[in-house]
Order: structure tokens, then sequence, then C-alpha cells
């Protein structure tokens, strides 16, 4: 499972998971020892809080799969920036997205072939729980039609 979450991001170390009926949830957490603030550059150590984060990602055999990440939020100590805190931000999803690139980036590519209404039904039956809307919102925000 580590090898999973590795390939997914190598700052990332799985912690444990749940597997229930055709759903896994499982729980990681990063191991970055320095986290970078986003807005001024400045590297940080001190952790201010954890929170938990969930998002979808693509299927593991005929598991969907939730990942639930302890997302840290750091200080920044740099006086001159706007930002006392940070969270800490991940390239393999944007920031506050629900779920990875690399699932957006599968969803995209079955629903430029497929209407938007079959490719939601085909990705819930063994990929992961995609609405019709959610799928035209994604077509939209990377300019295709959505049929
Ligand atoms: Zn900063």
């Amino acid at each position: 499972m580590d090898e999973f979450i590795k390939m997914l991001d190598p700052a990332l170390d799985y912690v444990e998971h749940i597997s229930k009926g055709q759903n896994c949830l499982i729980t990681v957490e990063s191991n970055r020892e320095v986290v970078t603030c986003p807005y001024c550059g400045t590297e940080s150590t001190r952790v201010h809080s954890v929170y938990k984060r969930e998002f979808q990602d693509l299927p593991i055999q005929d598991y969907q799969v939730v990942i639930q990440i302890r997302n840290r939020k750091m200080f920044c100590d740099n006086p001159e920036c706007d930002h006392k805190t940070f969270s800490e931000r991940f390239n393999f999803i944007t920031y506050k997205a629900r779920k990875t690139e690399r699932l957006i980036k599968k969803i995209l590519i079955l629903s430029s072939r497929v209407s938007s209404v079959s490719a939601s039904s085909m990705l819930k039956s063994d990929t992961a729980a995609v609405s019709k809307s959610t799928i035209c919102r994604l077509l939209k925000k990377n300019a295709s039609d959505c049929g």
C-alpha cells in the first residue's frame, strides 16, 4: 500500500486503511521535514495544526479509493510575508480540490469519448463516484463542450 501512495507522491507515507464493500479509505501523512510557504517561498518546520482532508483517487483493484490526509498547517516565520500560517500543498492535487489530478485526467479522457451521463455511470461502476454535474464542471474548466 505504501508503494501505491508513493506513486502518488514520494512525500507521502501510508498510515492505515479501512476497506468496506467496494470502498477503501486510506490514511496518509506527509514525510517532508521542511515545507515551503506557497506565498513567499520561505521554508518552515513549525507545525501550527493538523486537519483531515479527503479526496478521491484512482481505484486499486476493484476498490474505489478515498484518501484521507493528515494535512499540516505550518507557520510562516518570514515577517515580510502576508500569511502567518499556510497549508501544506501537493503537486498531485489542486489546493482545496476533492479529486487527484490523475483521477481528473482519467475522467476527462473518458468524457471526451462518451456523453457525461455514460461517463458518470461507467466511472461509478469501476472507478469513483463522480456525478454528471461534476463531469460537466470539469469539462467546462478544461474548455471542452459538455454533452
Ligand atoms: Zn510566507
